[in-house]
C-alpha cells in the first residue's frame, strides 16, 4: 500500500481569489482532489450538484451532524457548511491530495482534528485591492459591504495563525507559490516511507 495523501486547506477573506486559485491547483496538479463540502445554502446559477457541493435541506444537515459524519462543519452567512469525513478518507486512502477549500473557522477545527494538515491562507495584496474586488461584484449595499468588510478584517487575523500565507497579486504567481507548497509537503521524508523501504530493505539483498 502506498503512503496516504495529505489534507491541505485554502481559506480567504471573500474577495481575495481563493475560488479561481483553487480551480487553476485542481486543474494543474495531478493528484490532488477536491473536497466537495455539504451546504444547506440554495444553488447559485452555474453550480452543479455533487461538483461544486452536494445541496442538502437543513434536517438532512443536522442528521449528518448527529451522526457525526462531519469532520467539521460551520455557518457562514446564515447556511450551513461542512466536510464530511468519508469524503477526505476516501481522497487520502487512495494516495491523493485533498484540497478543502473552506473558510476559517473550518481551517482551525480542521487542524485540531488533523494536525497534519497543512493550513494555507490566501491574502489580497492591500486593503484596497480587497475593497474593489468586493464592492466590483456590485452585488451588494454600502451597510453589506461594509459588514463583509468587517468580517474580513477578523478573519484575516485569524488567518495569521494558519501555516502559510499567499498574497494574490499576481495570479499566476500566488498558484505557483501555493502548488510549491503542495509539491514540497510531497517530498516529505514520512511520506516517501514506501519507496525508502523499498530501496533500502530489498528482501534476499546481501
Ligand atoms: P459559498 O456559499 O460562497 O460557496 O461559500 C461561502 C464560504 O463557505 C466560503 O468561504 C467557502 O470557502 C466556505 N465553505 C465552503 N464549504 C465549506 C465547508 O465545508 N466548511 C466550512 N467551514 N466552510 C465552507
Amino acid at each position: 500500500m502506498g503512503a496516504k495523501g495529505d489534507v491541505f486547506v485554502i481559506s480567504a477573506p471573500s474577495g481575495s481569489g481563493k475560488t479561481t486559485i483553487c480551480r487553476r491547483l485542481l486543474q494543474e496538479i495531478d493528484r490532488l482532489e477536491l473536497s466537495i463540502s455539504y451546504t444547506t445554502r440554495r444553488l447559485k446559477e452555474g453550480e452543479q450538484e455533487g461538483l461544486d457541493y452536494f445541496f442538502v435541506d437543513q434536517p438532512e444537515f443536522d442528521k449528518m451532524m448527529n451522526y457525526k459524519e462531519f469532520l467539521e462543519s460551520a455557518s457562514v452567512y446564515g447556511n450551513s457548511y461542512g466536510t464530511a469525513r468519508k469524503t477526505v478518507q476516501s481522497i487520502i486512502d487512495r494516495g491523493n491530495d485533498a484540497l478543502l477549500e473552506i473558510d476559517v473557522q473550518g481551517g482551525c477545527n480542521i487542524k485540531q482534528a488533523m494536525p497534519e494538515a497543512v493550513l494555507v491562507a490566501i491574502f489580497p495584496p492591500s486593503w484596497q485591492t480587497l475593497r474593489t474586488r468586493l464592492f466590483g461584484r456590485g452585488r451588494d449595499s454600502k451597510e453589506e459591504m461594509d459588514a463583509r468588510l468587517a468580517a474580513a478584517r477578523k478573519e484575516m487575523l485569524v488567518l495569521l495563525g494558519y501555516d502559510y500565507l499567499v498574497v494574490n497579486d499576481d495570479l499566476d504567481l500566488a498558484v505557483s507559490n501555493v502548488s510549491r507548497i503542495i509539491h514540497a509537503h510531497r517530498h516529505r521524508c514520512e511520506r516517501a516511507g514506501s519507496v525508502i523501504r523499498s530501496i533500502l530493505f530489498q528482501p534476499g539483498e546481501e
